[in-house]
């Protein structure tokens, strides 16, 4: 953890998540690693603890392994948002109707399962329904949220509506948007202490959860798998990798299929109750309209504001002091009132994308996967380390819709992002565009 300098950050601002304060994702010490194990999970965030959980409850033998501490990774990084998803409606309509109705109908399941697991697991971590407000950039934008919501509810009910630009500040203390979306269903969470709740839960129905350990290879024997941890190895009957956008070399199909991304927040300091009412007065999850996304939401407490959205540079010097400037102006442009406010958190994670923009599981030779949440796995995560646990236990009585879905890569990509600069460049060209 090092210490941000410069004028807008508190004096001890941090490069770590806000979340860390409550719940620092540790490492259980002296953990030994046994020479067997029925389910080997490679990766312990929202999709391998919940695998192992369900995996464990019925029965398995599971040993989860994290690279870094379980729960380093995205689970205890993100913005803590979760809600149905209205917004895949439209990727999905590429599969017809039937699978878009298939998909956002899954997305409530999604939801409804960690709200399952939290009360079940009594995982103490700030669940809370306070719904979602997307701000429109443009009157145009505006006008195709409606649009999507007509192409909806053509081939479903849909709770979600517009707020008009009159009616906003009942949403959101700002004049910066042209109305937008609300989706009542949708909720917040502290992360890090769900992704905690969940090692914990694994740990008491029998997993063996362990940080620390990188899988360097997972060999295929007659009937068996070899996962190997440097010189170490432990045969398994069945592998699941959920490593999702750290997966980085470990296993080339996924590499070749899952583009990692990474996404940054900032939190300011505790800012006085009027202001918190005034500028989030009913507590909801938020974002902008750009294609290029922002996100933002208060803290659980409600007293300070986290903004999330785009990383302006991945290496070089300050890059968090970069980073955290540019996603200070862009909370200055929706609320321009916290010109005085200091920064005391700044940290990013990783993402996984896919060519498609659906999240996938399944199996590749022999081998389990679930990953490419495209920036939105909380509910979708939990939900697809329940799923393809219960795929390789055998008991799955209804296949998730996106199971028969192709994952596909594309020519020349083999993990690195090279196109990525240029597409954020154009994207965020159109953005200003239609914002001209
Ligand atoms: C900044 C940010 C904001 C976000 N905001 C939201 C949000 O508001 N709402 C939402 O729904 N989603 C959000 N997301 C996305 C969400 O956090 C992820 O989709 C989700 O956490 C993915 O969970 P996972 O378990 O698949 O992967 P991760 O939590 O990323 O876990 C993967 C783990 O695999 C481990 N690993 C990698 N390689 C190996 C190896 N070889 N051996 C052992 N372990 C390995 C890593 O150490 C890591 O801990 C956000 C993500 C980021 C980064």
């Amino acid at each position: 953890m090092t210490t941000l300098k410069g004028p807008f950050f508190t004096d001890d601002a941090v490069n770590a998540p806000y979340w860390w304060e409550a719940a620092k994702p540790a490492t259980s010490a002296e953990a030994v690693l046994p020479s067997r194990s029925e389910v080997v999970i490679v990766g312990g965030g929202f999709t391998g603890l919940n695998a192992a959980l369900t995996l464990a409850k019925a029965g398995r033998e599971v040993t989860v392994l994290d690279a870094e501490a379980p729960g380093w990774g995205a689970s205890s990084r993100n913005g803590g948002m979760l809600g149905p998803g209205w917004a895949t409606f439209d990727t999905a309509m590429a599969y017809g109707p039937e699978k878009a109705r298939a998909i956002v109908t899954e997305s409530f399941h999604a939801l409804q399962h960690v709200k399952d697991v939290v009360d079940r697991e009594r995982i103490d971590c700030d669940l809370s329904v306070v719904g979602y407000f997307r701000g429109a950039m443009t009157p145009r934008a505006y006008d195709a949220m409606g649009a999507q919501l007509d192409r909806i509810r053509k081939v479903m009910p849909c709770d979600a509506y517009l707020v008009p630009r009159v009616e906003q500040h009942g949403e959101i203390g700002t004049d910066f948007y042209h109305g937008g979306l609300a989706i009542p269903r949708y909720a917040g969470l502290h992360p890090a202490r769900y992704v905690a709740g969940l090692a914990k839960a694994a740990e008491r129905a029998g997993a063996n959860v362990i940080g620390g350990v990188r899988v360097t290879a997972i060999e295929r024997q007659v009937a068996t798998f070899r996962v190997a941890v440097g010189k170490q190895q432990i045969e398994a009957k069945q592998v699941l990798i959920a490593t999702n956008g750290y997966s980085g070399p470990l296993y080339p199909f996924l590499q070749r299929r899952i583009i990692p991304i990474r996404s940054a927040i900032i939190a300011t300091e505790p800012l006085p109750a009027a202001t918190m009412d005034r500028l989030m007065p009913k507590r909801r999850m938020l974002a902008g309209s750009q294609r290029v996304v922002t996100y933002y939401r208060p803290s659980p407490d409600g007293t300070r504001i986290l903004f999330g959205g785009r990383v302006l540079k991945v290496s070089g010097e300050n890059v968090a002091q970069a980073n955290a400037a540019h996603l200070r102006k862009q909370m200055l442009q929706i609320f321009p009132e916290l010109s005085e406010t200091r920064i005391s958190h700044y940290w990013h994670g990783q993402t996984g994308f896919t060519f498609d923009k659906l999240p996938h599981m399944g199996q590749h030779e022999g081998v389990h996967y679930a990953c490419g949440y495209n920036g939105t796995g909380i509910a979708r995560a939990s939900w697809f380390g329940h799923k393809i646990a219960e795929r390789m236990l055998g008991i799955e009585r209804q296949p998730s819709a996106y199971e028969d879905l192709p994952f596909r890569s594309r020519p020349l990509y083999y993990g690195k992002p090279w196109f990525l600069p240029l597409a954020v460049l154009f994207y965020e060209m159109r953005d200003r565009w239609d914002q001209r």
